[in-house]
């Protein structure tokens, strides 16, 4: 069901609907949802009908409704968890900590986000001073492997900076995002501030391309990424855009083979590989094919299994396409297969169940495997005479998310973290740790330069300039050549 204008409602006339399936258990029909694009044009209608007033709050009075909803998200953990375990098939564990970062989003936002773009004078220039105002409609376009974090991570920020906002989640994982959106409603904000439309890539695209809204932020792939772009040419709205990575783990000779074998073995795997920030590479300098052969028999043991199962490390891929999309990337690997992904079918279950393949990259060709993302759980090991080979390697991608570097010397991280062209560069940590409480976006393809995270609010609210003149005229301070005349 779509939430428009503070209720439910399916669409009139639907031009489609999803038929949501566990990829856990195809068997199991999480929902149907309807969807229509009229319905786009509904909830514009009432995101502009209630922004004005929304905005026009103080900003405290709406972070305290942000502390609200972070509030019920806090409460409704559990639920949330288990509709985004069955929606995209990610392990209850890995479940439970999306739905913490949903409420811990709220108070980040609350108590950090809006500092920066709280007022602040000009030093020197007496009265003047920088506001921030809401630029008004927000739409927010949701990616499928975190389906409520990441649009959560734009929501939030977006209301308490007096934006109205019309979410459309992945088409992937309705039956997730209609469980956050009962979450913001329990949170009575007022009607139309907040809006949920269903759908696929007809919805987005009417969404994110209409004239009414005044800035798009999206997580998800690069190829829709331009998409968006394209289809706002001549348009002055604001783009925010958090694209995908082909992300590299660095580990250098003088690195702890088994920590870093650790950090990159949980990296390329956890969520079935379908992190952006997911290492599909490792560059190695020492003797990387010993290191490939370790990483694939450590893969081989990984548990995979359904999500609501105990002990399950890895669940299945969000969706038959998916599954497929990865096998196709994979067969055009080139190099030496260590590890052979395979369909699983654990307890029987038909679903997306694909297990770890890691290949060994002595060769390079430059061919799609090497540099397009696979979204799925596989590893390509590259040997590097050097740390400067290293680099090259890890930078010789269109994308730049994430990096890795794995080395006990402080001076040559340094060194790596100047030269990876990332985002976002750990030191002797997986590729896919981040903090809510810094900024997270990508260079290159990876992002339009205008990063999430702690610094959302910097692109849902726009800084205004007010200086301040003297009430009254002051006749010693009139410009050269001015000759005032008085009546
Ligand atoms: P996707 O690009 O296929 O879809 C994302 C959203 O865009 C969906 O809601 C989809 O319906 C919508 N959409 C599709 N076509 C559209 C169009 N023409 N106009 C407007 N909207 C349209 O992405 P996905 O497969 O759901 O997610 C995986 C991708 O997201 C990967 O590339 C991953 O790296 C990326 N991602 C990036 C980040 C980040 O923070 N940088 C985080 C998570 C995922």
């Amino acid at each position: 069901m779509d939430f428009i204008a503070g209720s439910w409602s399916e669409p009139g006339a639907p031009d489609g609907a999803i038929e949501d399936r566990s990829p856990a258990d195809l068997s199991m029909l999480l929902g149907r949802f309807p969807w229509a694009v009229a319905q786009v044009e509904r909830a514009i209608q009432a995101a502009s009908e209630a922004q004005p007033g929304f905005g026009a709050l103080p900003p405290q009075d709406r972070a305290r409704l942000v502390r609200r909803v972070g509030a019920i998200l806090k409460e409704r953990e559990e639920e949330l968890a288990n509709a985004i375990a069955l929606d995209v098939g990610k392990p209850l564990w890995e479940a439970r900590l999306e739905a913490q970062a949903c409420a811990a989003k709220a108070a980040i936002t609350a108590d950090e986000g809006l500092k920066l773009v709280s007022t602040f004078p000009a030093p020197g220039h007496a009265g003047a001073e920088c506001r921030f105002r809401p630029l008004g409609i927000l739409a927010v376009l949701g990616p499928f492997n975190f389906p409520v974090h990441l649009p959560n991570g734009h929501i939030l920020p977006a209301l308490a900076c007096g934006n109205a906002v019309v979410f459309k989640p992945s088409e992937i994982a309705p039956h997730a995002a209609e469980v956050y959106g009962r979450c913001l409603e329990d949170a009575e904000l007022p009607r139309g501030v907040f809006n949920l439309v269903q759908g696929g890539p007809a919805v987005g695209a009417a969404l994110g391309a209409h004239p009414a809204v005044d800035g798009v932020l999206f997580t998800g792939s690069w190829s829709v990424g331009q998409a968006i772009e394209r289809a706002n040419q001549g348009q002055t709205k604001l783009l925010a855009l958090e694209m995908g990575g082909k992300n590299a783990a660095v580990v250098l000779a003088d690195a702890d083979v088994e920590k870093a074998a650790y950090d990159v073995l949980f990296s390329a795997f956890v969520s079935a590989g379908q992190r952006c920030t997911a290492a599909s590479r490792a560059v190695v300098v020492g003797d990387a094919r010993a290191f490939a052969v370790r990483i694939a028999k450590l893969a081989e043991k990984l548990s995979i299994g359904h999500p609501l199962d105990e002990g399950v490390f890895m669940g299945p891929l969000a969706s038959p396409a998916a599954l497929e999309k990865f096998e196709e990337g994979v067969r055009g690997s080139g190099g030496e297969t260590l590890l052979q992904s395979r369909r699983l079918a654990p307890r029987g279950l038909q679903g997306c169940y694909a297990s770890p393949s890691v290949h060994f990259v002595q060769q390079r060709h430059g061919t799609p495997y090497e540099r397009e993302e696979l979204f799925g759980p596989d590893l390509a090991v590259y040997p590097a005479a050097s740390e400067e080979e290293a680099l090259e390697i890890a930078n010789a991608t269109d994308y730049g998310l994430a990096a890795s570097v794995h080395t006990r010397s402080e001076e040559a991280f340094d060194r790596c973290q100047r030269a990876l062209a990332c985002g976002v560069v750990n030191w002797n940590a997986p590729t896919v740790g981040a903090s809510g409480r810094l900024p997270f976006g990508g260079l290159k393809r990876s992002g339009n330069y205008r990063p999430a995270a702690l610094w959302s609010p910097l692109y849902c609210a726009t800084p205004v300039a007010v200086m301040r003149g003297e009430a009254t005229l002051d006749r010693k301070k009139l410009a050269p050549g001015v000759l005032w005349v008085d009546e």
